[in-house]
């Protein structure tokens, strides 16, 4: 394509607005945006062909000037649990993960979306982070990913999670405006929506202002600074005590319980010491505390650097940390067979392509 020629517009993953306003410059009337709208959102349409309610002559010139999705899936791996785990394609070349899971004992399904390409909090744990920071996602392309999984999957999916690669609230912006097209075009409920964040004190205080009810997680990993600094390098600018008192705040202005993740790594993060620390700590918080046990990963060099804890200590450190009372889980875990940790799939596609 020469610079002259113009850049068809992907459709899917864009609010109302940015369709009227498309819509528009082609000198179609508005009510177009909503019919298209409908399609994108509602009836998952993967073609222009499938917008029957549209003129030949509307669907060919969408066809010229815009394109549906504004991503490809590269890959696809299937668990023996039912899990689906995606790697998509951007515009531009480069990849980022989602995952759509299904729980026996609900019939609904979740899907786990990305906000940036890689990431750049560096959790000593996490693939990702291994990766470094690519770029940040537009909103378009975080919404798109679930849009592109209700497609290829035909599920309706119930449940969001921004816990797939990169820091959402490093990416704030776009994760907002992302957040009220989730809930006013997808149509998923804002208590159905879970911000996983690994703790930028601005971010929590910004998305406070929003007032949305969706549901905050801290992946809270350590119950002291000091360890905390060497999981999640980028949070050594706020102490866990300035993160207490962030989340506080955020309760006090949305009312909304705050999901603490403790990832639980063998001799590191699992002794009843910490446990306890753990309790203390979020005390007074109005929270739950959703314990991981940790899923041993590659980096791309092959070291695997910490250990899954056994069973025995799970349950010893989930006893500690309820003694104040507060709800205490082990994470069910899904697609175990697949590399279903955030940027595993990406570091084995890639890992696969270089060999
Ligand atoms: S765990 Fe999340 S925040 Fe930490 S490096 Fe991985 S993607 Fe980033």
């Amino acid at each position: 394509m020469n610079e002259l020629e113009e850049v068809p517009i992907a459709l899917s993953g864009l609010t109302l607005e940015e369709i009227e306003a498309f819509v528009l410059s082609l000198g179609l009337p508005k009510f177009r945006a909503r019919q298209i709208h409908t399609w994108i959102y509602v009836k998952y349409a993967g073609s222009f062909d499938e917008m029957t309610d549209l003129s030949k002559d509307v669907r060919d010139l969408l066809k010229l000037k815009a394109t549906l999705s504004s991503l490809e899936l590269a890959h696809l791996q299937v668990s023996d649990d039912g899990t689906r785990k995606y790697l998509f394609k951007l515009a531009d070349g480069k990849l980022v993960e989602s995952v759509l899971m299904s729980f026996e004992d609900r019939a609904t399904y979740s899907a786990c979306v990305s906000s940036q390409v890689g990431c750049a909090v560096g959790c000593t744990f996490c693939a990702t982070g291994y990766l470094g920071f690519k770029r940040n996602l537009t909103s378009q392309e975080i919404i798109d990913q679930v849009l592109a999984i209700q497609r290829e999957s035909g599920h309706r999916v119930a449940n969001v999670v921004y816990m797939g690669q990169g820091e959402p609230l490093l990416n704030v912006d776009e994760v907002i405006k992302s957040l009220h097209t989730m809930i006013n075009s997808v149509g998923i409920g804002a208590r159905h929506i879970t911000v996983s964040t690994s703790g930028i004190v601005p971010g929590i205080e910004r998305l406070a202002q929003e007032d949305l009810q969706i549901t905050l997680a801290l992946s809270l990993h350590a119950p002291d600074s000091e360890l905390r600094e060497q999981i999640v390098p980028i949070t050594r600018k706020w102490s866990v005590e300035d993160l207490m008192d962030a989340l506080y705040e955020y309760y006090k202005k949305t009312g909304r319980r705050i999901t603490i993740e403790y990832v639980l790594l063998a001799g590191v993060t699992d002794s009843a010491e910490q446990a306890k620390e753990l309790a203390m700590l979020v005390k007074r918080l109005h929270c739950n505390i959703n314990l991981i046990p940790y899923n041993p990963t590659e980096a791309l060099d092959g070291t695997v650097l910490y250990k899954r804890p056994t069973l025995e200590a799970q349950r010893r450190f989930k006893r500690f940390a309820e003694s104040t009372g507060k709800t205490v889980t082990i994470r069910l875990e899904r697609g175990t067979d697949i590399d279903a940790a955030c940027g595993q799939l990406h570091n084995a596609f890639e890992n696969d392509q270089a060999s």
